[in-house]
């Protein structure tokens, strides 16, 4: 287990914005808080080379991003703002999600790049949705290029769907791509419904799942085990990357979705125990308490031992008394319960809308990408 970050990624900021440094500096006091440093490292990556970023993104977006900046920034759409220094700032986000991947290629069994500017909305021409260059894509060509691998599964549950990620390889049947994300016809950014299933060869390989509003942990895991239990069986990936944005939960300020701190606990520990090494990589989230909260339930998810130990247990069920007014994250409904446990558990607790499988996304539909495998 490897957690990567900078404080460099302070220099991508504008204090106006609802996407800056307050978010990553949540994350990373309440880890310290926690205890969370004293057992696992924190590790400062390194710039990515432009060569990394060119497998990725054309020159020409490349060159204009570094101009724009150099020239003192500003908008560079209506809600993508960079800085004078986001250039630099987004080749060390780039460079953290490659140092997160090259320690799984080490022996680690998961590790998390929390960085900024986040990634999946970028295109391979365009920067976009408070991203500049694509996170996920330019580590996973950087695998590919470098260890040869050639069998990769994305799984995305960022609220907003990661359109940037999947058209890079919406092509490319050798890349999953796997989003769940509020219904794109309420959403940012309009893109992300059933029927785009990938093209060409890649065909199948892009499975978006768009949730109704209001949907909640019950609905999410659901679905997300009807769906992952067989495709990931099939498709059997030589790693997997989780696009991790928080903002699906119930108290962030730009989505209609009501999960909370346990289901990234649960999407966390699902996804470990089938045994495919994970590279995480930080995407959305605004509302800092939630945030916070929330990330902290996803690498307990991980690595339950984090908070094993009696002193740093206790900071951690105090913390999440004191600071989680949705939720208090007892550590034991967490740890140490089956899958099978914890599923009856949330159907006792969230019993809010026990008919997703009649609402209005037809079984059939959520299916069919898979008939292609
Ligand atoms: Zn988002």
């Amino acid at each position: 287990m490897a957690i990567f970050y900078s404080p460099k990624y302070n220099n991508h900021q504008k204090n106006d914005h609802i996407e800056n440094k307050s978010r990553t500096d949540a994350i990373i006091t309440k880890f310290s808080k926690i205890g969370i440093f004293n057992k696992i490292s924190l590790l400062e990556p390194e710039s990515c080379d432009i060569s990394d970023i060119l497998a990725v993104h054309s020159s020409s977006h490349i060159h204009f991003i570094q101009d724009f900046c150099k020239k003192g920034g500003g908008y560079l759409d209506l809600d993508t703002y960079a800085s004078s220094q986001s250039y630099h700032t987004a080749l060390l986000s780039a460079g953290g999600a490659i140092a997160a991947s090259k320690s799984i290629m080490n022996g680690e069994k998961w590790s998390y790049s929390i960085s900024r500017p986040p990634g999946h909305h970028a295109t391979a021409h365009k920067s976009m949705g408070f991203c500049i260059f694509n996170n996920v894509a330019i580590a996973l060509k950087y695998l590919i290029r470098n260890y040869g691998l050639h069998k990769i599964c994305i799984i995305d549950f960022d609220v907003h769907y990661g359109n940037g990620t999947a058209e890079i390889f919406y092509n490319d049947p050798n890349i999953l791509y796997i989003s769940i994300h509020q219904d794109p016809k309420t959403l940012f950014p309009g893109k992300g419904f059933i029927e785009e299933q990938g093209s060409g060869k890649g065909e199948g390989y892009n499975i978006n799942i768009p949730m109704p509003i209001g949907s909640n942990n019950t609905d999410y895991i659901w679905i997300l085990k009807e769906i992952l239990e067989p495709v990931l069986k099939e498709f059997r990936p030589q790693v997997l990357f989780v696009e991790a944005g928080f903002d699906a939960h119930v108290n962030d300020p730009l989505s209609g979705i009501n999960v909370n701190e346990y289901f990234y606990a649960w999407i966390s520990q699902y996804l470990i125990e089938k045994n495919i090494n994970i590279i995480s990589l930080l995407e959305g989230g605004y509302n800092l308490e939630a945030l916070s909260n929330s990330n902290l339930s996803f690498i307990v998810g991980l690595e339950p031992a984090l908070i094993s130990d009696n002193n740093d247990s206790d900071n951690y069920s105090q913390s999440n008394q004191k600071t989680s007014e949705t939720f208090h994250i007892n550590k034991n409904e967490i740890k140490y319960k089956s899958k099978e446990e914890i599923e009856r558990y949330y159907l006792e607790k969230f019993m809010v809308s026990p008919d997703v499988k009649q609402s209005s996304y037809l079984i059939k539909d959520i299916f069919s990408p898979f008939f292609k495998f």
